[in-house]
């Protein structure tokens, strides 16, 4: 993809993260793996509005060009496409009831099997860090050991994807198994699928839809 490309599919990525109810004002960021490094939003800007010239080219070394500051949590999308190859994109989100569940500190448990499309038996928790600091990201990637997706104690979420268009639907996916969670919790105690059952389901992943195996 040239350049041009990336960076209009970046800020279109950044706009549907608001419509699709991930993100308001400038809440949350987006970044996309571009040749020797990537590119991200720009820090404390609307999302909504964002637009391809905004968007701020990094090496992965921290440098960055350009009249525009990077996102603040510029080390999480870095440290992500540094550590995980497989990364081609990364959404971090303040999504309403992902930020609810995350302000208790716990994962999200197997209470429905699409729990595993974060990768595994649940979706972790990242300990708590002050937004934008080298802590912060460093409990995201410990979070993220095993997973594609991460709850962010007191804060949000995130999640990767080989595309932007695969990091957005595991971030919806995260949000809608929190909103799914939070009200079966309010009817009762959800009965938990088992090791065993979270494995079949991940097994049945690895070639589920039009994936090729
Ligand atoms: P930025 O606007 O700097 O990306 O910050 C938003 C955010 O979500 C911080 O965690
Ligand atoms: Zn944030």
């Amino acid at each position: 993809m040239d350049e041009g490309k990336a960076r209009c599919a970046l800020a279109e990525a950044a706009r549907r993260t608001v419509a699709l109810g991930l993100n308001r004002g400038a809440e949350g960021n987006v970044s996309l793996r571009w040749g020797a490094g990537f590119l991200v939003t720009p820090s404390g800007l609307p999302n909504d509005t964002l637009q391809a010239d905004q968007m701020v080219y990094m090496d992965l070394e921290g440098g960055w060009q350009g009249p525009l500051k990077p996102s603040s949590e510029w080390r999480i999308h870095r440290d992500i496409y540094r550590a995980r190859p497989e990364a081609g994109a990364v959404v971090h989100a303040h999504s309403p009831h992902a930020v609810s569940l995350a302000c208790l500190r716990r994962p999200i448990p197997p209470f429905h099997y699409m729990v595993a499309a974060a990768g595994g038996r649940d979706i972790p928790c990242a300990d708590y860090a002050t937004f934008g600091s080298e802590a912060l990201s460093q409990n995201v990637l410990n979070a993220l050991t095993g997973r594609r997706a991460c709850l962010m104690a007191n804060h949000g979420q995130v999640a990767i994807g080989a595309s932007l268009e695969e990091a957005l639907r595991l971030a919806e996916i995260v949000e809608e198994l929190a909103a799914q969670y939070w009200r079966a919790r309010l009817l009762g105690e959800p009965v938990l699928l088992t090791d065993a059952e979270m494995d079949a389901v991940l097994a049945r992943f690895v070639d589920y839809g039009q994936r090729e195996t």
